[in-house]
């Protein structure tokens, strides 16, 4: 009976598929969470995601562990990624996906193997996820769209508008809600493009593009749909000689766009908690990685995402201008005034 009990793991194992009681595959009793993150161009992916990712799991898990990548903008490394943690044992995947379309194909791995998921951050489409943890992302687009119009006032000139990559789910979204602004208050959208992967250096040359086309004296304020576009934006606009610079805005409050802030190159950004997000996301992940099930008490939404409703829970972005820096970025911690200062 005690060989039994003993070969019955492996038996089982073979039987059904190795996730399929629950244990990692390899007979570790260690719980295998993978945070699977697009991009490290973006500075928030190493700078907060993937430590307060990391933090929780071991502050809530004592027999978990994480497997964390980046997939460096790369779709076809994601997925190769992705097969590796599963390969690994992986228990969940927490995917914030390169690509919101061709992610489905990790997802459908994942589960044929009797893993679940959680789309983070970025929406997988057209494919049932477990679950989703995010911001109001449209709302993000409000945001920048509104504090922008009231920066640029009534001058006649007209809007560049850099969205994001054309891959990422989210970029649409914040265009969405940018334009649901910007469209009802009917100002002039000089020129507008979707920036590829994201890339500031592709913003500078979109923003030098715009600056022939338009005429540099017309640009009255650009949207930039997060800091990295914002600064390629800007370091186009000064290569050119502006002075002063109109209106750009930006999204994550990277340490380099509070500086601009402060220097008056950059007019704002969005905060948004991602240390809160990843710690969420890493609650989700435990309890989908222990149970089998999201905890009941996180979710506060659902989204569609073409193949059904999903599970989501989605924080408030915040609009930050100089004005509001300490009362927003600095009192919840996320950079300290020294960080801030140290390279001003
Ligand atoms: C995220 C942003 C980020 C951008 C580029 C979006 O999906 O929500 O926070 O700046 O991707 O990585």
């Amino acid at each position: 009976r005690r060989l039994l009990a003993a070969a019955l793991p492996a038996v089982l194992a073979l039987a059904l598929g190795a996730a399929a009681c629950g244990t990692a595959a390899g007979g570790s009793d260690e719980l295998q969470i993978a945070l699977l993150l697009p991009e490290n161009k973006t500075a928030r992916y190493e700078s907060h995601d993937r430590p307060a990712f990391v933090d929780r799991v071991q502050e809530v898990c004592a027999d978990c562990e994480t497997l964390v990548s980046n997939a460096d903008q790369d779709a076809a490394h994601q997925q190769a990624q992705a097969e590796a943690a599963l390969t690994n044992g992986a228990d969940v995947l927490v995917l914030d996906p390169v690509d919101s379309r061709s992610a489905a194909v990790i997802v459908r791995l994942a589960h044929a193997a009797g893993v679940p998921v959680v789309s983070y951050d970025r929406l997988v489409l057209d494919v049932p996820v477990d679950f989703h943890v995010t911001f109001d992302n449209e709302q993000v687009g409000v945001l920048q769209a509104e504090v922008l119009l009231a920066a640029v006032g009534d001058t006649g000139g007209e809007l560049v508008v850099l969205n994001g990559s054309p891959t990422d789910d989210n970029a649409a979204l914040f265009r969405r809600g940018a334009h649901s602004v910007l469209d009802t208050a009917g100002v002039t959208v000089g020129a507008e493009v979707d920036v590829p992967d994201w890339s500031p250096d592709q913003a500078q040359e979109a923003m030098d593009r715009a600056l022939t086309t338009l005429g540099r004296d017309r640009v009255a304020g650009v949207y930039a749909a997060n800091d990295g576009v914002a600064g390629g934006a800007i370091a186009a606009m000064k290569a050119a000689g502006l002075d002063p610079l109109p209106p750009v805005t930006g999204q994550d409050a990277e340490l380099a766009a509070i500086r601009r802030i402060l220097t008056g190159d950059q007019y704002m950004t969005v905060y948004k908690a991602v240390r809160t997000q990843a710690e969420m996301a890493a609650d989700v992940a435990v309890s989908l990685a222990r149970t089998g099930e999201p905890p009941d008490d996180l979710r506060n939404s659902w989204v569609d995402n073409g193949q059904g409703r999903i599970p989501a829970l989605m924080l408030e972005p915040v609009a930050v201008t100089r004005e509001t820096i300490a009362a927003t970025v600095v009192a919840d911690g996320f950079w300290s005034v020294d960080e801030i200062c140290e390279g001003l």
